[in-house]
């Protein structure tokens, strides 16, 4: 049976408010010294042959945001992934990006490179709910990056959102999960917002000076049915660890 590797790109532009992840602000000395150990990591994985030569069915490029790495960074990764393991034949291999971090010239070289599914962390479409949660990227930003990575040749695209966000109503919702589907994702994933320690926006909730999400809003999974033209649609109560 194939196995499923996951790279870990610990770098953002800036932390979300929500977002408790292990990450460092990026910095290009900072990528540099990682690469490097990146590739040393993978280079005794081979030495201990600790996948004892299974082949791969899946690899994921996660964080953190990995596209704060540049095209040809990402590239030389998984060109020694896939030089010192063996890929199964139509392996998936993922990369979770960030919208404002992506241009379509390199989006292409990552097709080129290997990676056929991307994952944009979109979040909302509101634009007072993203500046509500750190996120400096406007609304249309994900539309771009879409038609971007569509252009590029990327078919299968998921976006996620996150719902019970501040200040969130059932109509702003509503509104998101429809300019999200009108963008036709491969996949859509949901994840329910919680309330990390020590970030941001616990603290403010803490204090006081957080808008609640309207309730009607935290229980939306009843408001979306089949027939949409995303192929799959995931909510999850959780949220997950990783969202770019
Ligand atoms: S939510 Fe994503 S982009 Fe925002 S700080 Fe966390 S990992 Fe970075």
């Amino acid at each position: 049976m194939g196995l499923g590797l996951y790279l870990h790109v610990p770098f953002c532009k800036a932390r979300c408010s929500f977002c408790a992840f292990y990450l460092q602000i990026y910095r290009e000395d900072r990528t540099r010294s990682f690469l490097n150990s990146l590739r040393h990591e993978i280079d005794l994985h081979v030495t201990l042959n600790s996948l004892n030569r299974r082949p791969l069915h899946t690899v994921y490029f996660g964080g953190g945001t990995p596209t704060t790495l540049s095209s040809n960074e990402l590239s030389s990764v998984l060109e020694q992934i896939r030089h010192l393991f063996e890929l199964q034949e139509h392996a998936e291999v993922t990369l979770e990006a960030h919208p404002n971090t992506v241009t379509e010239d390199g989006l292409r070289s990552l097709v080129h490179a290997g990676f056929n599914r991307i994952s944009f962390g979109v979040q909302s479409m509101d634009a007072a709910e993203l500046v509500r949660i750190g996120r400096r990227t406007p609304p249309h930003a994900a539309g771009i990056a879409v038609e971007a990575a569509r252009s590029a040749g990327f078919v299968n695209i998921n976006l996620d959102l996150i719902y019970g966000l501040p200040g969130q109503t059932m109509e702003s919702w509503r509104s998101t999960l429809e300019e999200t589907i009108d963008l036709q994702p491969t996949h859509l994933s949901c994840y329910a917002l919680t309330l990390e320690e020590g970030t941001k926006l616990q603290r403010d909730h803490r204090e006081g000076h957080g808008d609640e999400p309207d309730a009607s809003a935290t229980r939306s999974r009843t408001t979306v049915g089949p027939g949409t033209p995303a192929d799959t649609i995931s909510f999850t109560g959780a949220a997950k660890n990783t969202l770019g």
